[in-house]
C-alpha cells in the first residue's frame, strides 16, 4: 500500500485501480503513513502556516430540499433568519477587528435574497475592505450573477459538487435538482475567474468506493484552488437522519489524498470534522488541512444555521472562536496567519 502512497506523491494521480485499493485497504498504519505524508507536501508549500477565514451564515432560508441538510425547504421545524446587510457589515467589521483578511457569505438559496441585494453587499465589503478576499458560498446562480457578483468584488466561490455520480446524485438530491446543472456552475464560475473551491461529503447515504473515485477523478480534472472535505453528519429532521455518519478516518484519508495531489490548494479542517471529533480539526491539520474556519455569524442567529446535529461552535463570540482555533492550532505545530492566503494555480 505504502508504494501507492508514495507514488500519488510522486506523481500525483494514481489509476482508478490503485485508488480502490488505497480506499479500501487503509488500516491505521498505513492512514498514518500517508497523513504525514500529505503534511510533510502541505508543509513544504506553506510552511507551517494555517490560513484562517471568517465564516458569516447569511441566510438559513433555502428554496432546495437536500436530503441531507437540516435547513431544507422541507424542514418546519427551524426558525429561518436573514441577515440585513448592516448586520453583514457588522461581522465583518468585528471580524477585521480580529485580523480576518477573508470573509466567507454562506447561506441557502434564498430566494428572497435577489442578485440585486448580494451584488449590493458585495460592493460594500469590497467598498470598506479593499485589502480582504470576500467568498461566497451562495449555491447555484446563473451565470450573469455569478459575473456581476465577481465585478462587485467577489474573488472566490465555494461550491461542492456533493458527487459526480449521476445516480448518487440522485439518491441526495430530489428530483428538480440536476447534478449537470451544478458542474456547469463550477464551469461558469473557474471561467469568470473565480478561486473556486468544490467537495464532497465523506460517507453521505449510498456513496460507495466507486464514486469516491469519480469525485476524486473530477476534482482531478477541475483542478480547484479550494477542495472542501467534511464527514456527513445526519440531521433528525431530515429524511437521513437514522443515518450513520461519515468517519473521521474517511475523512482524514481523503484530506491526506487531496493533498498529495493538489499541493497547493487551499484544504479546510472543516466544522464538520470538529464535530465528529473533538479533535478532528487538529487531525485535519495533521493531514494536510491549511485553512481553518471560525464563525463570525451573530451568536443569537448561531443555532439556526444547523445544517447537522450538534453542531460545535454555536455559543461562542467570534473572538472567543479566534483564540479557542489559534489555540488548537497551535497544539498540533502550526500557527495561525492572517494573510488572504490566496493561491494561483
Ligand atoms: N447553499 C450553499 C451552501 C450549502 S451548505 C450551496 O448549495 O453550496 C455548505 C455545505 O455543507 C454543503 O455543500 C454540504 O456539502 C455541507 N452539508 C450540508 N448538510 C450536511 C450534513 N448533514 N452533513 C455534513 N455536511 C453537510
Amino acid at each position: 500500500m505504502k508504494q501507492w502512497i508514495d507514488k500519488l506523491r510522486q506523481e500525483r494521480t494514481l489509476t482508478p485501480e490503485e485508488f480502490r485499493q488505497l480506499l479500501t485497504g487503509c488500516d491505521a498504519e498505513i492512514l498514518r503513513y500517508i497523513n504525514k505524508q500529505a503534511q510533510e507536501v502541505a508543509l513544504l508549500h506553506f510552511g507551517n502556516k494555517i490560513y484562517i477565514r471568517g465564516l458569516i451564515e447569511i441566510s438559513n432560508c433555502c428554496r432546495n430540499n437536500c436530503y441531507y441538510c437540516g435547513i431544507r425547504k422541507g424542514n418546519p421545524n427551524i426558525e429561518r433568519y436573514r441577515l440585513s446587510r448592516e448586520s453583514i457589515l457588522n461581522c465583518c467589521k468585528q471580524g477585521y477587528e480580529l485580523g480576518f483578511r477573508t470573509f466567507v457569505l454562506q447561506g441557502g438559496e434564498d430566494p428572497a435574497l435577489t442578485n440585486d441585494q448580494i451584488e449590493m453587499t458585495v460592493a460594500r465589503i469590497r467598498q470598506e475592505y479593499p485589502d480582504c478576499a470576500i467568498t461566497l458560498s451562495l449555491g447555484e446562480k446563473s451565470r450573469e450573477a455569478y459575473e456581476r457578483f465577481f465585478r462587485a468584488g467577489a474573488n472566490r466561490y465555494l461550491l461542492r459538487h456533493e458527487t459526480y455520480n449521476e445516480l448518487h446524485y440522485r439518491q441526495l438530491h430530489p428530483a428538480e435538482m440536476s447534478g449537470k446543472r451544478r458542474l456547469q456552475c463550477l464551469a461558469d464560475l473557474k471561467e469568470i475567474g473565480y478561486q473556486t473551491g468544490t467537495g464532497i461529503m465523506v460517507g453521505s447515504p449510498g456513496q460507495t468506493v466507486e464514486h469516491i473515485i469519480e469525485d476524486i477523478l473530477f476534482i482531478e480534472k477541475l483542478r480547484p484552488e479550494m477542495i472542501g472535505i467534511g464527514p456527513f453528519l445526519p440531521h433528525h429532521d431530515t429524511p437521513f437522519a437514522g443515518h450513520p455518519n461519515g468517519t473521521v478516518e474517511q475523512t482524514i484519508l481523503l484530506l491526506s489524498i487531496f493533498r498529495l495531489m493538489h499541493p497547493a490548494a487551499l484544504i479546510p479542517a472543516t466544522t464538520a470534522l470538529g464535530t465528529a471529533d473533538p479533535k478532528g480539526r487538529e487531525k485535519g491539520l495533521l493531514a494536510g488541512a491549511n485553512v481553518v474556519m471560525p464563525n463570525l455569524s451573530p451568536v443569537k442567529d448561531r443555532k439556526k444555521y444547523e445544517l447537522y446535529d450538534n453542531k460545535i461552535c454555536t455559543g461562542d463570540e467570534a473572538a472567543e472562536c479566534r483564540v479557542c482555533l489559534k489555540n488548537r492550532v497551535k497544539s498540533v505545530g502550526f500557527e495561525l496567519v492572517e494573510d488572504r492566503g490566496d493561491v494561483a494555480l
